[in-house]
């Protein structure tokens, strides 16, 4: 079903899910807050991704670096010289755009990754891209625009003070690999992951939460020996496939693979592929996994003079590992989840607004529900037992239907009513979200039933 945005924007709002940013001072220029079920499902999602690639896979460890790194890191990561967007103005309405995205936007089936600036404008003007806003075809030339947030650290506002906000958390990793690696004896390969907060001064954020300036990253560098004849690449993505389609349950119709050609592909990497999602506005990247060959490892040994090679234990020689670095926007991924978990249905009596999220993302996995005032302690004894073990809510207010459309609305899998006969049989009604049909269960086996449901 091709949903409409701003109707997800605004069930998500109404719902406390995702509010906008500063907005009772008129709001901040793409921002978003995330309410109190947006939180839940955030940390729900941060969890199942960390417990998949890094508590229970094999080779991996995780990290937990700074936002504000020493700003010679970023010399040598090549984000000072080149972390830069296409910036280009429209001259009659002063609109700014990223040229890139004026092109992509226009031919949705092109990318135009590793074309030169000259190209781009030459493109831009052939084939009449012309500005969304005003519709003219009259821009200025390009210029670089730097992504990176600048500040200062300490009291002199001065350049020696001058701090960058990280534009990705895999430069964290780099910097610490030697240390990870030793505290715990790792031996190659191993991969490192980390979840955090990451910062672009983008040109043209947007499209919700899709490109914000401050949003959340989920990498895992993979470090592996450069004679390791596995293929590292097929088997990160095999696993990004795996917990996409499995885990998180995206429809394999919904995503697509896209192999970066040799133009696109930057200087150092021998292989990337982006893995991109139909959104409601278009399709985008969701995922990036890159082989990154030893290039930052490389640039870090050569700027800070460390030695970051590994002393391979068989051979005795000393090399620089290669990297696959599997990288993920957490609200990206997060949007990719809403779309396709919000459903308008018809049913028998009207409508209903349902997220019919994974039932391991859902902020409640059950509601209960005493049908009558005369049920309540029987209920709110229930509800405080499943409470120990489950992400549980009570609902006691309205009509049962009203209540069932409310937790249908948040997306919670289960409501358990509890009546009249639940009194003396000691059995509840347990209702599923996306069938409607109802079993009746005793309460003694609703803990049973709830955790196979989870598996
Ligand atoms: P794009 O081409 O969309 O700007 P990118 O290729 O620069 O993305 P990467 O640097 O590969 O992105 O970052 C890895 C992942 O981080 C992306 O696949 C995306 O999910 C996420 N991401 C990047 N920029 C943003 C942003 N501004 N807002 C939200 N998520 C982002």
């Amino acid at each position: 079903m091709k949903i409409e945005i701003d109707k997800l924007i605004s069930h998500l709002k109404s719902q406390g899910f995702v509010f906008q940013g500063s907005e009772i001072y008129g709001g901040l220029a793409n921002s978003w807050d995330y309410g109190p079920l947006g939180a839940e499902v955030k940390n729900k999602l941060k969890k199942l991704w960390w417990d998949f690639f890094v508590r229970r896979n094999e080779y991996n460890i995780g990290l937990d670096s700074s936002i504000i790194l020493n700003p010679k890191v970023w010399e040598a990561s090549g984000h000072l010289g080149n972390f830069n967007d296409p910036l280009i103005d429209c001259k009659k309405c002063k609109s700014r755009f990223r040229a890139d995205k004026l092109i992509e936007e226009k031919f949705t089936e092109m990318n135009v990754g590793g074309w030169t600036n000259q190209e781009i404008e030459e493109f831009i003007r052939e084939k009449k891209v012309n500005c969304p806003k005003c519709e003219a075809n009259d821009f200025t030339n390009i210029r670089q625009f730097t992504l990176m947030f600048k500040t200062n650290q300490g009291v002199i506002e001065d350049a020696s003070s001058t701090v960058y906000l990280r534009p990705e958390t895999a430069q964290g990793i780099f910097i610490q690999y030697k240390n990870s690696q030793r505290a715990l004896r790792k031996k190659l390969p191993f991969g490192i992951g980390q979840i955090g907060k990451s910062f672009r001064n983008e040109i043209t954020p947007g499209n919700f939460i899709f490109r914000t300036r401050e949003f959340e990253q989920m990498e895992l560098e993979f470090f592996f020996s450069p004679n390791d004849s596995n293929d590292w690449f097929e088997y990160w993505l095999e696993k990004v496939k795996f917990f996409l389609e499995k885990i998180v349950q995206i429809n394999k119709k919904n995503f697509s693979i896209r192999e970066h050609d040799k133009q696109e592909l930057s200087h150092y990497s021998k292989r990337t592929v982006d893995i991109e999602f139909d959104f409601p506005f278009g399709r985008g990247e969701l995922w990036g996994i890159a082989h990154r060959s030893d290039f930052d490892l490389n640039q870090h040994q050569k700027y800070s003079g460390q030695d970051l090679t590994y002393l391979d234990p068989e051979t005795n020689k000393k090399y620089l590992a290669n990297v696959i670095e599997p990288s993920v926007g957490l609200e990206r991924l997060l949007l990719a989840i809403f779309c396709q978990s919000y459903v308008e249905e018809k049913i028998e009596n009207g409508e209903r607004i349902v997220m019919k999220l994974p039932y391991k993302l859902a902020p409640y996995l059950v509601a209960i529900m005493p049908l009558q005032k005369q049920q309540n302690e029987k209920a709110n004894q229930l509800y405080k037992e499943l409470l120990v073990d489950f992400d549980a809510t009570f609902d006691e207010t309205g009509n049962i239907g009203k209540r069932y459309r409310r937790q249908d609305a948040i997306g919670t899998p289960f409501c358990i009513t509890i009546d009249f006969d639940t009194l003396t049989d000691n059995c509840v009604t347990i209702r599923n979200r996306d069938t409607m049909s109802q079993e009746r269960i005793e309460i003694t086996k609703i803990k049973k039933y709830l955790v196979e449901k989870l598996i």
